[in-house]
């Protein structure tokens, strides 16, 4: 399926310069939304995967169906100051901005096999980050799942050769 219709681009938002994706127009579709979830799930099949983490907000989005649909847990990669428990954090810098991202420490078993999944990947920062926190608690980074994937940033690079799978480019 064709997912760049339901996609809708604004110029200029969230500043001068960034031609931003919109996924609400997509996700408003139930149908559409959950063949991204099928198609992001039937790419995925046969990889050993253990858990699934997402950073926040639009990561939840995609990576929370995409563990149900697994039959795998979720994992919240949260800003700063959000998790109630024991913390790890790191900064990262966005297309547009810069902030925090935390996990709890106890979020991942060390050698548990883990795929990334955001909404969007663009300079890679917030993957890169994420992947370094998953990291640091001992998880195994095994792959990244995208709905979209901006090539002209190159954020592929950023992720040290982990297998990527994106289901719509710019
Ligand atoms: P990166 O860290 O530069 O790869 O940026 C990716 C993150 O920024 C993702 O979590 C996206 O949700 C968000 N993001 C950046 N650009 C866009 C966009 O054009 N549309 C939607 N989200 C975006």
């Amino acid at each position: 399926m064709d997912f760049k219709p339901y996609i809708r681009v604004i110029d200029d938002f969230p500043q001068p310069g960034i031609s931003f994706k919109d996924i609400t127009t997509l996700l408003k579709d139930g149908k559409v939304y959950r063949e991204v979830i099928a198609e992001l799930a039937r790419r995925l099949e046969g990889k050993q995967i253990d858990v699934i983490a997402g950073p926040e907000a639009r990561g939840f989005v995609i990576g929370a169906p995409l563990a149900v649909a697994l039959g795998i847990g979720f994992i919240p990669i949260r800003k700063s100051g959000k998790l109630p428990g024991e913390t790890i954090e790191a900064d990262y810098a966005l297309e547009y901005g810069k902030d925090k991202l935390a996990m709890h420490k106890d979020a991942i078993q060390p050698g548990q096999k883990v795929l990334i999944a955001d909404d969007l990947l663009a300079t890679g920062g917030t993957i890169a980050t994420s992947i370094n926190l998953v990291k640091q608690l001992g998880g195994d980074v095994i792959g990244a799942a995208f709905l979209i994937e901006l090539l002209e940033l190159n954020g592929r690079e950023k992720l040290g050769g982990i297998e990527i799978e994106s289901l719509v480019q710019y």
